[in-house]
Formats: structure tokens, sequence, C-alpha cells
């Protein structure tokens, strides 16, 4: 650890979570050269809600447009092609198409259509010749294409970011759980493993499923308001063998998703999923009754799904708000300068983690350098 004894502070900068958020954020802030700490509970980077999603750079398409998940997501997946194209980290600029099921859809996706030429995304409406020239298995009523939505390799994303962080001299420190223990002027007193004590100037706090946790013990020392958070599972089946589609198949948006969509990986396998399951612990095991619920939302797309074989595979936990939007607290929310909380990170985190970390670095310098 980046470790300071006889100084005012025992560290710096403490960025607490090595998920693609902390790790993006640590990465920035050490640019801009802040000593930058990431301390992280598991034995390796990226092994919860960052190694468990769709692995999608997502355009920007759904989002109110001054919220921060429409602009971070269009910055967020420009920044993330340009930075995978430079470190040669896989990715494919494969598309997307959002379909509707039938007439009385089509009203929303056309709304849809106009949401995302707010937010300065183009969506191409395809006729349906159109569409079985590119995508002869997909069964719609209407259809829209994006053309910079695609995918990419996750964890060699999170390795380069620790690539960058390491080479402007911050660490990555593994097995260390961090806990809340006082706030004594403006200095956040944290514990790691229940047991060594230490103070920081600048603490991150980029804990993912627990962000909201951390916020709220630190709350209990100096009082203010930490929204609460749904825990939201989506849960992911695999087809065995050829995949039917080119592209990502989506159907128009649900509650709390973007609804069983058909994604391919980097391997070119099919996945199906998330599908949205309100839940109140972690928990990864995925329950085998989901298979016939999604072969039944699957068959209105591609009714072939049923002579194929699937299989159960992963499942990752979303971080809902009431607000449905990032949240991050800073100096306003909370009058103590060196924390940033960053709560409800949810899709589409991944695609935004480079302007995130750029936001958070910009307010650290505003307040610190
Ligand atoms: C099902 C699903 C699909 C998604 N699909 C996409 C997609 O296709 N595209 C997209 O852009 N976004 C997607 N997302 C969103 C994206 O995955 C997240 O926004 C992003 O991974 C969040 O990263 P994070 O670093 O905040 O959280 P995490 O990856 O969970 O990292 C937090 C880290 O903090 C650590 N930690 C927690 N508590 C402590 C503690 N007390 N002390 C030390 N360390 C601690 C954890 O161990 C963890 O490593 C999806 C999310 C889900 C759930």
């Amino acid at each position: 650890m980046i470790y300071r004894k006889n100084k005012k502070y025992d560290f710096d900068c403490v960025v607490v979570g090595a998920g693609v958020i902390g790790l993006s954020v640590a990465r920035s802030l050490s640019k801009s050269g802040f000593r930058v700490t990431v301390l992280e509970s598991n034995s390796n980077f990226g092994q919860e809600t960052s190694s468990r999603n769709s692995g999608v750079i997502h355009a920007g398409i759904y989002y109110n447009q001054s919220s921060f998940k429409s602009i971070f997501c269009r910055e967020g997946n420009k920044a993330l092609y340009e930075y995978a194209s430079n470190r040669k980290i896989k990715f494919k600029k494969c598309g997307k198409i959002i379909f509707a099921k039938n007439y009385k859809e089509t009203d929303k996706l056309f709304k849809l259509q106009k949401n995302a030429k707010k937010n300065n995304v183009i969506l191409k409406h395809l006729s349906l010749q159109e569409l079985k020239l590119i995508e002869p298995d997909l069964t719609c009523h209407s259809a829209l294409l994006s053309d910079s939505t695609g995918i990419i390799d996750v964890h060699d994303l999170m390795l380069n970011f620790i690539v960058d962080i390491e080479k402007n001299n911050g660490k990555v420190v593994y097995n260390c759980k961090v806990g809340i223990e006082d706030i004594i002027n403006n200095t956040i007193r944290f514990t790691v493993n229940n047991t060594q004590s230490y103070s920081t100037k600048i603490f991150i706090n980029s804990a993912g499923l627990n962000s909201h946790k951390l916020a709220k013990e630190i709350s209990k020392k100096k009082n203010y308001f930490v929204p609460n958070i749904k825990y939201v599972k989506g849960n992911y089946i695999k087809l065995s063998g050829k995949s039917p589609f080119k592209r990502l198949i989506y159907p128009l948006p649900s509650k709390d998703g973007l609804g069983i969509h058909s994604t391919i990986n980097l391997s070119n396998q099919t996945i199906f999923g998330p599908d949205e399951e309100v839940v109140e612990k972690i928990n990864y095991n995925v329950n085998e009754n989901i298979v016939s619920k999604f072969i039944k939302s699957i068959s209105s797309f591609w009714p072939n799904i049923i002579s194929r074989k699937v299989e159960i595979d992963y499942c990752g936990i979303r971080t809902k708000v009431d607000d449905n939007d990032f949240i991050i607290q800073t100096f306003n929310d909370h009058k103590i300068k060196g924390l940033v909380n960053l709560l409800g990170i949810e899709s589409p985190g991944l695609t935004s983690s480079i302007p995130i970390g750029n936001y958070v670095t910009e307010y650290c310098k505003k307040y610190f350098k």
C-alpha cells in the first residue's frame, strides 16, 4: 500500500473497489498526479458486477437528455472504442437492432428513436426487406438499427486500466475489506479487514453493490441523505452451437432493464438475458426454473429457439435507484470535501466508465489541487 507515515494523512487518495468504475476513477486520478491506492476486498479485480454483465458498449439511446446516464454513455461510447483501439483490447462494433413485436409496440419504437435523436444518437429505421437481408432469422413487426453499439472484452479493459494506474505510481491492493471508522475534520478514517485503522484525504467509494452501505456508514457519523438501492438480479442463458444473429437483438426496454435480449460475445457465442428479479441479498446462483420463461420470451422474436439446446449461464445484480440515474455524491451533498460516493452505477456503467473517472477527477482537482 502507499502508506504515508508521519504525514497528516496515511493516504492521499483511496479508491474502494477494483471494478471497472473504481479502476477507471483510479486511472484518471493517477494520470492527474494523485497518489492513488485502490483497496479491493476480493483476491482479484472485477470479480463482481464488472464480470457479470453483457459487455455491451451502449450508444445512449434510452436515457433522459440531461441525465448522467445519457451524457456519460455517449461520451463513454466514443472513449471506449478509442481506448480499445489504441490498446488492442478486443472489441466488435457489431451494431444492435431494437424491434417492435407488433403494431402497438411500433409507436413506442418511434418514441425511442426520437429520444435517441435528442441524445444525438441516430437509429435507422429498417424496412422488413432490409431486415431480412441482414438478420434473416429475426421475426418482428418493425425495427431500428444502431450502428454505434458494440461489445468489448471487459476483463482486458480492466487489466489495461490497472497497467495505467501502476504506470502512474498507483497501487491496487487485494484482500482489503474497507469499513468506516470516523470522520474527523474532513478526514475520513477507515478500517481494513476490521483491524488496521488509517486516514485518507480523499475517499472514493466505488464499492458497487456495497457502496450505498458504506455511504450509510459514513452518514451515521455525518448526517446526509443516502438514497435507497434496490437489487435487481439479471440471469443469462447460453445457446449451444451456431449463433442465429450477427448483431445484438433487443426488444423494447422493460421496467428495470432493457428486456431479455440476444447478445453475442467475442467468442461468437449467443447469450440471452438478462431478466429482472428483485432480490434482497447478493447471491449469484441462477435458478434452473428460468429456462421456460426465457424460451417463451425469445421465441417471440426467434421461434427456432424451441429446437435448440440452451444452458443456464451466469447472472449479475443491478443497483437501482428511484431516479433511474447514476448518483455521484460530492461536497454539495454531504459537506465532506474528500468524499465521493458512486451509487446506482448500473447499466450503462461499463460504457460510461471513462467519463465517470474523468468527472470524479475534475471534482478532486477543484478541491485539492
Ligand atoms: C446484468 C447486468 C448487465 C449489464 N450490462 C451492461 C452492459 O452491457 N453495458 C454497460 O455499459 N453496463 C452494463 N452493466 C452495468 C455495469 O456492469 C456496471 O455499471 C459496472 O460493472 C459497475 O462497476 P463497479 O466498479 O461500480 O462495480 P463492481 O464491478 O461490482 O466493483 C465493485 C468492487 O468493490 C468491491 N468492494 C465492495 N465492497 C468493498 C469493501 N467494503 N472494501 C473493498 N472492496 C469492496 C467489490 O468486491 C467489487 O470488486 C450491467 C450490469 C448488470 C448487473
